[in-house]
């Protein structure tokens, strides 16, 4: 399987490593969530992330039943606008030299610029499209999709095991998008074909990566929609095919970073603190949390959900980050039915079949 993944490492105070895949939609945290530096006081607990890819992953089932991922890319292809020391160090890093930035401003002395980049807004810049650029220009110096293109031995948390011909094998596989409302932090797939399900379904808010109405859902199975140049029915029904084939699958997973409250503000910190909800999963296929069954997955006892620590972050809001609104599920149904209709020549019967025991256990 050829995926829109990253892949990276959680590895315990113990040693233990455990390797998760992510399928997020462009802009919605890959290059992150790769590099994420774990927050303080799982650093002096001993837990440590490595990275082995931001954006590709190619997979194949191993002799031992497990399923195998490498990374065919040599670096990473970072959004730069909000990268900084603070969201992303390990990407400041690596783009510190020998990369090339597209679509970003150049300050006085040629050196690169970006909004949400440390430090004050030079005084004078060149934009993206080459005008001057003063901080009170209206306009944004670099655009929204500018990047960089980094080499991976440039990054200080590159896993060593990157070059394995063999691969790694994963333990869980996240989806996700970019969600103001509906889907929660974090769930589990119930088992294979519900986790294929939730691949095949998932949607996102447009960003400047994709051309489109800003802020409008798009459904983006599996992530893959830059990529696929074959009929989405086949890819499913490769998907669920593969389920079979392994004996130990990785166990599935979707989360939501982008949450917002009634004032519209994230509800949940993301970047570094996403490790929280790292734990659990890993933690999960290490059959060390616990979940409740919920009407659309798996969810966190709170008690095995990490908040200590997180400024303002109480288990009321971990429960509104939670929430189940029966409304909300019901409309993103009718918004999935969109996209199954369009494939339902060859959709596959099981994904069929888990959008009416959704909808059953939601009624
Ligand atoms: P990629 O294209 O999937 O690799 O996405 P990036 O990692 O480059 O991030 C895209 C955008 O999402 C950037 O503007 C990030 O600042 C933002 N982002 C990434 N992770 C998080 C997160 O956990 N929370 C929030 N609120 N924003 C995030
Ligand atoms: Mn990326």
């Amino acid at each position: 399987m050829a995926e829109h993944m990253l892949l990276l490492c959680l590895e315990s105070p113990e040693g233990k490593k455990n390797y998760v895949a992510a399928a997020f939609p462009s802009a919605c945290g890959k290059t992150n969530f790769a590099m994420m530096i774990p927050p303080a006081k799982y650093q002096k607990q001993g837990w440590k992330i490595t990275t082995l890819g931001d954006d590709i992953a190619w997979m194949r089932p191993g002799a031992d039943g497990r399923l195998y991922a490498i990374n065919p890319e040599n670096g990473y292809f970072g959004v730069a606008p909000g990268t900084n020391f603070k969201s992303n160090p390990n990407a400041m890093h690596s783009c510190s030299r020998d990369t090339i930035f597209t679509n970003v401003a150049l300050t006085e002395d040629l050196d690169v610029w970006w909004e949400g980049m440390d430090g004050e807004a030079p005084k004078k810049l060149t934009d993206w499209k080459g005008n001057p650029w003063t901080p009170e220009s209206k306009e944004k110096a670099a655009h929204p999709n500018s990047r960089f293109t980094a080499p991976m031995r440039n990054n200080p948390a590159l896993s060593s095991e990157v070059e394995l011909a063999s691969g790694v094998p994963i333990d869980a596989i996240i989806f996700g998008g970019r969600r103001a409302t509906t889907m929660p932090l974090i769930m589990e797939a119930f088992n294979w074909s519900h986790g294929v399900f939730i691949g095949a379904s998932m949607g996102s808010e447009m960003t400047a990566a994709a051309v489109g109405g800003m802020g409008q859902v798009r459904r983006d199975p599996m992530a893959m929609l830059p990529f696929a140049g074959y009929d989405m029915g086949e890819y499913f029904g490769h998907w669920l095919e593969m389920g079979k084939t392994l004996a130990n699958p990785p166990m599935i997973f979707n989360v939501n970073w982008f949450r917002k409250d009634k004032e519209g503000h994230f509800m949940w910190p993301g970047f570094g603190e996403n490790m929280r909800v790292l734990k659990w999963i890993v933690d999960r296929c290490n059959g060390a949390a616990q979940a409740v069954e919920t009407a659309v997955g798996r969810m966190p006892i709170p008690a095995d959900f990490d908040i200590e620590g997180l400024e303002g972050f109480t288990a009321e809001t971990f429960a509104e980050c939670q929430k189940i609104d029966k409304t909300e599920w019901k409309n993103e149904l009718l918004l999935q039915n969109e996209m199954f209709l369009k494939l339902y020549k060859t959709l596959p019967k099981e994904l069929i079949f888990e959008r009416e025991l959704l909808a059953s256990r939601l009624s």
